[in-house]
C-alpha cells in the first residue's frame, strides 16, 4: 500500500499529498490521520497521512518509503482529516496548517539527526583513527556507538567537516527521526505484591534488621493502592533505596508508569445534582433533548438573557447526550473560562471532563487532549480549538456566548469555531447549541430568516440547516434585570465636572464602599485605535462613504477611513458646533486606577487588563481575591464583562461607552451593545439588587438606548437597517486580503494586479457588481488601499476586500487570482494573507 502524505511545510507549492510506500513492518498501522516522518528534499519531515491507496495506482517501486510512524494511535481521525480539508478550502490556507491546528502543540515534532558508527568502524582498532576524527570517535564508542548529531557538533565544534566526510564515506550512518517537543512524563510507582499471603508469611519470619523494608511492605499490604515511589519514601521517612530493597525481596513491585498532569487535581469539586428546571428552561431542554435523541444534525440559537440559567440547560442536555453514549463539546470564550465556569462542569461530570485552554502549560494541554483521544473523557470544555476535540461520537456541541469575537482565530487558519462546529456536527449527526444573551446578527438573522423572511447572504453557520430560535427571556427565580442609568457626560462638562467619573458614578461607588458591597468598573479601551470626538456636542468624525468612524493618525495628523481609504485633515474646531473641545480620545485603565486612589483614599482596587494578566494563573488569582471580597472594585477591560458571578457586586460602571462605539468597524455598535448588556448582567445576580451606570457622550445612540432597556429586539431592528443600507454582513460576506512586503511599490503593484485579476475572473464568470442587477448575487472588489496599520515590522501593508453575496465561489476565484500572480516557485512575490469572514477589520 502507499500513503498519501501532507508534509509540514505551509506553502502553496507543497500543498498537495505526496506518495510514499508503506514498509511491511508498518502495514496495518499507518492509517488516515497517522503522523509520520517522511524523506522530503533531503530532509526528514513530519507529515500527516490523508489517504491510503493500493500499490496498483502508482508505480510503487519509484516511491520512497515512510521513514517512521510517530504514534501508535493516530492523532487525527479520518473525520478530522476531512474537516481539515474543508477548512483549508473555505479559509484559503494550506492543508497542513489546518491539520496542525487540530493537534496540541506538544505533537508538533521537529526533526532530529542521530549518527551511529557503522559495524566496521566500531570493530576497528583504536590505533587506526585519523587524527582529527579521534576525539569524537572515542566519544561515540563511549556512548555505545550512537549520539545525536547536534550534540556531537556542540561538543566538537571543529569536527563538522570530518563528521560530514565520515557520513559520506559510510563510517557514520545518519538516521533522522522526529522528536516530539514533549515527552510523556514517567514516574516510578510502587505496587503491592500480587501474592499478599506469601508476603505476609515472609514478613512474619523476616529478620529484625530489615525493619524499614518490612514497614514498606506492610504499608503496601494495608493500602493496596499504587503510590509513587518518592511519595512512599517520604511517607515512611526512608530512602527510595530501602524500598528498592523490599522490591528485591519480592515484597512489593516497582513499575514505571505514566504520570498524567491534571491541572485541576486536588481542587475537590463538590458533586452537584441537576436542578429542578424552571418552566422556561424545561421548554428549551425538551426541544434539545428531542434533537439529541434524533441524532440528526440541527442548529439551535438559545437566546437567553443574562442569568436566565442557560448553563443549567447545557448541563442537563449534556447528561442526556452522555446517556446515549455520545460525547459533548462545550466552547467558552477564553477569558470567560474561569475556575467558576470549570467548576460547574467538573462538579456535574467529575473526571469525565477534560479542560482545554491556552493558560494551561503545553504538557497539561497534551495530557487533557490524550484523555479525550484515549476515550477517558466524555465532555470537553475549552476555548475555540476545543472544537477539534478528538471524540469518536459527538452528540452535542455547545457554544456559549456565541457572539464573542474570540471564536474567530486571527492567525492562519483563520477559522471561526461556530462554522467549524456546524460542519463537525454534520459529520457526527450532532446538535449545535449557540447560546447568548446578545446573539451575533449573523446567527440571529439565520435563526429567524425562515420565519421572518429576511433575505441575507444565507451562508452563515446557523443558516446552513435553518437554525431554530429558543428564547429564554426571564431570569431565574423572577430576579429582575438590573436598572441601567445612562449619564450624559456632556452635561457633566457643562456643570464643570471634568473628572472621568460622573457625579452619579462617584456617588454610587461611595455608597458601595460604605455598605461593604463591591463594584465592577469597565473601561473598554482596546488596541491602537483612537477616534476624534467633540467634548461639547458629542460629534464624531465619520467617513462620508462608509458610515464608520474615521481613525486619527497622529503622524500625518489626518483622519482616515480604514475601509475605503478616504482621508481628510484633522479638524481644528467641531464641524457641528464649532467648539474647540474637539480632540482624539483615549483613557487607560492605569489612569482610572490612579484617579480612584485619589478620589477614594484607601479604596482596594484590582486591575485586570492585558498588562496584569500575562502571568500564568494571574487571571484566576485576581478573581479569587475579588470573590473573597479582598477588594472593593474590580477594574478592567472587557475581561471583567464575561461570565463572572459574584453575589456582592451591586454596582457596575462603564466609564466610557463611546470608546467601542466609534471603533472603525461596521460591528462597532453591535460590539458596544453586547458589551454593555454583558457587563450589566454581572450586577445583582443574587439576592442583592444591582445597578448599572453607563457614562457616554452619545446617550441617544440606539446601541446605548437599547442596552439601557435590555431591548435586544429593538437594537437588532435598527442595526439591521444600517447593515442592509450599507450592504454589510449579514447582507453580504467579506474576504479580506492583506498584501505585505518591504518594498512599497511592489505591494501596490501586486495589489493592483490582484484586484484586476479578480475583476476579470468575476466578469468572465458572469458575476456582476452590486450596482448592477438586482443585488441578490454580486461581487465587488474594493481596493487596494493601505491597511489600517500601513507598515508593520518594516513591511508595507495594503489590502483588498471582496464583498459578495450569493453563491459566487469567491474563495475559489481568489485562489485562481493568487495563482495567476504566482511566480515559478508557486508563490506570489509579496506575502498574501487571506481572511475569510473577517471579524476584525482594524
Ligand atoms: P446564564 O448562563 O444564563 O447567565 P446561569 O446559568 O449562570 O445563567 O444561571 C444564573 C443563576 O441561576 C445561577 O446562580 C444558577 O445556579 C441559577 N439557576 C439556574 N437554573 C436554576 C434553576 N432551575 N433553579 C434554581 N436556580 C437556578
Ligand atoms: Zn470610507
Ligand atoms: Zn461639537
Amino acid at each position: 500500500m502507499i500513503a498519501r502524505v501532507i508534509v509540514d511545510v505551509p506553502s502553496r507549492a507543497t500543498d498537495r499529498p505526496f506518495d510514499y510506500a508503506i514498509p511491511d513492518a508498518m502495514a496495518g498501522w499507518v492509517e488516515v490521520g497517522s503522523r509520520v516522518g517522511v524523506p522530503f528534499g533531503g530532509r526528514v519531515l513530519q507529515g500527516f497521512v490523508v489517504g491510503i491507496a493500493p500499490f496498483a495506482e502508482v508505480d510503487a517501486r519509484k516511491l520512497k518509503p515512510v521513514a517512521e510512524l510517530l504514534d501508535h494511535l493516530p492523532p487525527l481521525s479520518p473525520d478530522l482529516v476531512e474537516l481539515g480539508q474543508w477548512i483549508a478550502e473555505k479559509y484559503c490556507c494550506p492543508l497542513t496548517t489546518a491539520l496542525q491546528a487540530m493537534i496540541p502543540s506538544a505533537l508538533k515534532g521537529k526533526a532530529d539527526s542521530v549518527v551511529r558508527l557503522s559495524e566496521d568502524a566500531a570493530a576497528e582498532p583504536d590505533g587506526l583513527f585519523v587524527a582529527e576524527e579521534e576525539p569524537w570517535l572515542r566519544y561515540l564508542r563511549q556512548q555505545g556507538g550512537e549520539a545525536r548529531l547536534a550534540l556531537l557538533q556542540e561538543r566538537f565544534p571543529e569536527a563538522a567537516a570530518s563528521v560530514k566526510a565520515a557520513i559520506g564515506r559510510g563510517t557514520l550512518e545518519e538516521r533522522v527521526s522526529i522528536r516530539d517537543r514533549l515527552a510523556v512524563r514517567k514516574v516510578l510507582t510502587v505496587y503491592p505484591s500480587e501474592d499478599a499471603d506469601a508476603v505476609r508469611a515472609e514478613l512474619a519470619n523476616a529478620s529484625a534488621r530489615a525493619a524499614k523494608q518490612r514497614e514498606a511492605a506492610q504499608y503496601m499490604l494495608e493500602h493496596a493502592e499504587p503510590i509513587p515511589l518518592a511519595a512512599l519514601a517520604q511517607a515512611l521517612a526512608t530512602t527510595t533505596g530501602t524500598i528498592r530493597g523490599a522490591e528485591a525481596k519480592g515484597w512489593l513491585a516497582i513499575r514505571e508508569t505514566e504520570q498524567r498532569r491534571d491541572p485541576y487535581a486536588g481542587r475537590g469539586f463538590g458533586k452537584t445534582a441537576p436542578l429542578r428546571l424552571t418552566e422556561g428552561q424545561q421548554a428549551v431542554y425538551d426541544e434539545l433533548a428531542k434533537a439529541v435523541d434524533d441524532a440528526s444534525p440541527r442548529v439551535f440559537l438559545l437566546h437567553g438573557v443574562t442569568g436566565s440559567g442557560k448553563t443549567e440547560v447545557y448541563l442537563q442536555a449534556i447528561e442526556r447526550c452522555l446517556k446515549d453514549d455520545r460525547q459533548a463539546i462545550v466552547l467558552v470564550p477564553e477569558i470567560a473560562l474561569t475556575p467558576q465556569m470549570v467548576e460547574r462542569f467538573k462538579g456535574r461530570f467529575g473526571d469525565a471532563v477534560a479542560v482545554l485552554h491556552s493558560r494551561l502549560s503545553s504538557g497539561e494541554r497534551y495530557d487533557e487532549w490524550r484523555k479525550i483521544r484515549e476515550g477517558r473523557a466524555e465532555v470537553a470544555v475549552g476555548a475555540r480549538s476545543a472544537v477539534f476535540a478528538p471524540f469518536k461520537r459527538i452528540g452535542l456541541i455547545i457554544i456559549d456566548e456565541e457572539h464573542e469575537s474570540s471564536y474567530k482565530q486571527e492567525e492562519s487558519p483563520k477559522y471561526h469555531a461556530r462554522d467549524v462546529a456546524v460542519r463537525r456536527a454534520n459529520q457526527h449527526g450532532a446538535v449545535v447549541v449557540l447560546g447568548s444573551a446578545t446573539p451575533s446578527l449573523e446567527s440571529f438573522v439565520a435563526a429567524t430568516a425562515s420565519r421572518g423572511g429576511l433575505e441575507t447572504a444565507g451562508e452563515g453557520a446557523a443558516a446552513k440547516r435553518g437554525a431554530s430560535l429558543l428564547p429564554m427571556p426571564d431570569r431565574v427565580a423572577g430576579r429582575p434585570l438590573p436598572k441601567v442609568h445612562v449619564v450624559d457626560m456632556r452635561d457633566e462638562l457643562k456643570d464643570g465636572n471634568r473628572s472621568m467619573f460622573s457625579r452619579q458614578l462617584h456617588e454610587g461607588l461611595l455608597r458601595r464602599l460604605e455598605r461593604g458591597e463591591q463594584s465592577v468598573l469597565l473601561l473598554n479601551r482596546r488596541g491602537y485605535s483612537t477616534f476624534v470626538m467633540c467634548r461639547s456636542c458629542g460629534y464624531t468624525a465619520q467617513c462620508p462613504h462608509c458610515d464608520i468612524s474615521l481613525t486619527y493618525h497622529q503622524k500625518s495628523r489626518a483622519l482616515r477611513c480604514h475601509y475605503c481609504g478616504h482621508a481628510e485633515q484633522e479638524p481644528k474646531a467641531c464641524p457641528s458646533c464649532e467648539s474647540e473641545h474637539i480632540r482624539f480620545f483615549g483613557t487607560g485603565t492605569q489612569r482610572v486606577e490612579e484617579e480612584l486612589a485619589k478620589l477614594f483614599p484607601g479604596i482596594r482596587v484590582i486591575r485586570m487588563d492585558v498588562d496584569t494578566t500575562t502571568e500564568k494563573g494571574s487571571h484566576e488569582k485576581w478573581l479569587t481575591q475579588f470573590g473573597n471580597r479582598e477588594a472593593d472594585v474590580l477594574l478592567g477591560t472587557q475581561m471583567v464583562a464575561k461570565g463572572l458571578d459574584f453575589p456582592y457586586v451591586t454596582l457596575v460602571g462603564v466609564i466610557a461607552a463611546d470608546t467601542s462605539l466609534h471603533l472603525p468597524d461596521f460591528r462597532a455598535a453591535e460590539k458596544t451593545f453586547q458589551l454593555l448588556t454583558q457587563v450589566a448582567g454581572r450586577a445583582g445576580r443574587h439576592e442583592l439588587p444591582g445597578e448599572v451606570i453607563v457614562q457616554t457622550y452619545n446617550p441617544e445612540h440606539y446601541a446605548i438606548v437599547s442596552a439601557r432597556h435590555h431591548d435586544y429586539a429593538s437594537f437588532v431592528r435598527e442595526e439591521l437597517k444600517h447593515r442592509r443600507f450599507m450592504a454589510y454582513p449579514p447582507f453580504c460576506r467579506l474576504i479580506l486580503v492583506t498584501l505585505s512586503h518591504e518594498q512599497l511599490a511592489l505591494v501596490i503593484g501586486e495589489g493592483e494586479k490582484l484586484a484586476g485579476a479578480l475583476r476579470d475572473l468575476a466578469r468572465a464568470a458572469g458575476i456582476r457588481g452590486s450596482d448592477e442587477g438586482d443585488g441578490s448575487r454580486f461581487m465587488d472588489v474594493l481596493g487596494p488601499v493601505a491597511s489600517p496599520i500601513p507598515r508593520m515590522k518594516d513591511r508595507y501593508r495594503f489590502q483588498c476586500m471582496l464583498k459578495y453575496r450569493g453563491n459566487v465561489g469567491a474563495a475559489d476565484l481568489l485562489q485562481q487570482a493568487i495563482a495567476q500572480l504566482a511566480g515559478t516557485n508557486g508563490q506570489p512575490p509579496v506575502t498574501m494573507s487571506v481572511d475569510v469572514d473577517p471579524q476584525m477589520i482594524l
